[in-house]
């Protein structure tokens, strides 16, 4: 672990973007853990889960910003009304983003936003053809994400419109593999699109004994934070976090526990990393250290296996130990061509004890990446 702070120490006192990069280099930043894909009481299919107590959950925990996305369709679309007018949606801690789940007949769009936004007139688009709405978007200047692609009301508008897929919906890892495959296949057709993580968790503990519902166990497998979506934010504010998680600056952990997955590339091997996941560089023919480091790896005798995807196959697996916990290898992206990295991170679960019954339900499934990309149409 100290060997990279010593390297990232050196990369950002570099003062010039390494000449291949496309991209900068790793700014200056700070890491930030939240959930986005939350239901408070104003969607009418939760219970139990006012504002106020998704919020004191997230602050006793720790985290950093919530996306508390409510279906827009049982407000009229009128989150601004609703949600964003709560008197509990407020915290001192934790950075709020304007957010809705845009629940349409082709599927759910979860739209994230530093700013407040017109859900309403998304609303009232719902069943427009896509060549409207791409533009839409762009007007609006929001984060639009695409939800649990493979799941019941999976997203099913373009994924041009997208700058993000919910590739981990919920703590149900199982439901979650076929949601990887659409996530490949994107990126092979030349989309830079980001990965992130949501609970989708519409429950919270009964207040009373007589609150307690058929649902209301959920709660104890599936809450804030299973899994956490990391960023890496240039600020810690709600523009920070909406364009870390545009650039895919981040990565997915089961819980807030489990390690978070940092995942880097070093050109020409100096030592110094030169990009960080989400970053599009330029191969120049030669070989590239790729450096991953599993921060935060609490359980002391724990062995992750760390499985490296290139271009939507298995590269190599290699395994990290908590006690030393990085790895590097080498690739030689080839030139004129795209090619991607990511990884997928097997192993031991860490206890999570406001949610208890998480980890049988996360299975292996530690966390995931976002790619690092080569040769990418930044324009695309
Ligand atoms: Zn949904
Ligand atoms: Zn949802």
């Amino acid at each position: 672990m100290r060997k990279l702070n010593i390297m990232l120490g050196a990369m950002l006192l570099a003062s010039t973007a390494h000449a291949q990069g496309v991209s900068a280099p790793v700014e200056p930043g700070v890491w930030m853990k939240g959930d986005l894909h939350l239901h408070s009481r104003h969607s009418k299919d939760t219970t139990n889960n006012s504002v106020g107590k998704i919020i004191h959950f997230a602050e006793d925990e720790g985290f950093d910003f919530l996306g508390i996305t409510d279906h827009d369709n049982h407000v009229d679309g009128d989150t601004a009304h609703h949600t964003w007018a709560d008197p509990e949606w407020r915290s001192d801690r934790i950075v709020l983003l304007y957010a809705a789940e845009w629940t349409t007949e082709r599927g759910h769009v979860n739209v994230f936003s530093s700013h407040p936004y017109d859900q309403k007139l998304l609303r009232s688009m719902s069943d427009a053809r896509d060549v409207k709405l791409i533009p839409l978007r762009k007007g609006l200047g929001v984060h639009m994400s695409a939800n649990h692609p493979t799941n019941k009301d999976h997203y099913g508008f373009s994924f041009d419109m997208v700058d993000s897929i919910e590739v981990w919906n919920s703590s149900n890892w199982a439901k979650n593999p076929p949601a990887l495959l659409v996530w490949d296949d994107m990126l092979k057709s030349g989309r830079m699109i980001a990965g992130r993580g949501g609970s989708d968790s519409h429950h919270g503990w009964p207040d009373k004994p007589e609150d307690r519902g058929p649902l209301s166990g959920e709660r104890m497998a599936n809450y804030v934070g299973t899994p956490t979506t990391w960023v890496y934010a240039a600020k810690r504010d709600r523009q920070g976090v909406v364009d870390a998680l545009t650039h895919g600056h981040g990565s997915i952990s089961a819980n807030p526990r489990d390690p978070r997955v940092e995942f880097y590339a070093d050109l020409d091997g100096d030592g110094k990393i030169d990009a960080m996941m989400g970053d599009n560089l330029r191969a120049d023919g030669k070989p590239v250290t790729f450096r991953i480091r599993l921060s935060n790896a609490t359980i002391p005798w724990a062995q992750y296996q760390v499985r490296v995807v290139r271009n939507g196959e298995t590269f190599t697996t290699l395994p990290v130990n908590a006690s030393d916990p990085e790895a590097t290898f080498t690739d030689t992206p080839p030139l004129g061509k795209r090619s991607y990295y990511r990884l997928e991170v097997t192993g031991p679960q860490a206890d999570y004890p406001a949610v208890p019954m998480v980890a049988g339900r996360s299975d292996t499934m530690v966390a995931l990446s976002n790619p690092v990309y080569f040769n990418y149409d930044p324009s695309f």
